[in-house]
């Protein structure tokens, strides 16, 4: 069986590295099992720290990186110092960042910035609401826009000399609208999660033959609900923000987990 995997984005959180470590420790020592691949996404500022901790074992990842390999960026960090820092994943089109002025060709020259560079790409999509049809499953409409999306995002990919690009390219569908930060949240439902998730691989496979990149479901995932996604086989595993920084939340998702 595929390891399902579940990536924690702890978002601006915690407020100091003593909580991070705590945090940390409560997987890093009890809740391990070998069916799920952890990675944890910490805010930069607390990374090096973090790939210092001794039989850390989880995967890494950023939150952010730049679109440039180097120069001229004052603040900016590239996909280069984070893949030599060790770090191995990399968040990327994060709707919240999306919100503050990312634009779609930013987005597109940062995954292949940090494919060069050997980091996996978390790509976030997601459509900012779902009109319904009549039987309730998301419409055409909203498969075109994650269609659109994809093509934007990953304009360029096919001319990457990356032979293992299906490992290093994981997608994280993030309806807009089921996200926590999003006015009024609701998380998605796992049938419409699917159908997205199976449109989605679909067009990865016809349109970049790339038939086996992991798709994982994002927005308001928690203890509560967790399992409805992961447990299905076409969704590959979760992305879970805001509640993998609360520590009995993290903790409640990680014994559920461990079951
Ligand atoms: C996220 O940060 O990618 C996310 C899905 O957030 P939340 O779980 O808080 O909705």
């Amino acid at each position: 069986m595929t390891k399902k995997l579940v990536i924690f984005n702890w978002k601006m959180n915690p407020q100091t590295f003593s909580e991070a470590k705590g945090l940390l420790s409560i997987l890093n020592t009890k809740y391990l099992i070998p069916n799920i691949e952890y990675v944890i996404c910490p805010p930069f500022i607390y990374l090096s720290e973090v790939l210092k901790i001794k039989n850390l074992k989880l995967k890494i990842g950023a939150q952010n990186t730049f679109w440039a390999a180097e120069g001229a960026y004052t603040g900016e960090i590239s996909s280069k110092m984070l893949k030599n820092l060790g770090v191995e994943y990399v968040i990327i089109g994060h709707s919240e960042r999306r919100a503050i002025g990312e634009t779609d060709e930013i987005i597109n020259k940062k995954v292949l910035a940090s494919l060069n560079a050997g980091l996996k790409v978390i790509l976030c999509i997601g459509e900012p609401s779902r009109p319904k049809t009549k039987n309730l499953q998301p419409a055409t409409k909203t498969k075109q826009y994650i269609k659109t999306q994809l093509q934007k995002y990953l304009k360029g990919i096919a001319n990457l000399s990356i032979n293992k690009l299906p490992n290093s390219l994981i997608i994280a569908y993030e309806p807009i609208w089921a996200i926590s930060s999003s006015k009024n949240s609701k998380q998605d439902t796992p049938q419409d999660a699917i159908e997205m998730i199976k449109f989605i691989k679909q067009f990865l496979t016809t349109k970049y033959y790339l038939p086996s990149v992991k798709t994982l479901y994002g927005g308001s995932v928690s203890s509560k609900n967790i399992t409805d996604f992961i447990n299905q086989s076409e969704i590959d595993g979760a992305l879970v923000g805001h509640a993998s920084a609360d520590k009995k939340e993290f903790t409640k998702i990680l014994k559920i987990l461990n079951k």
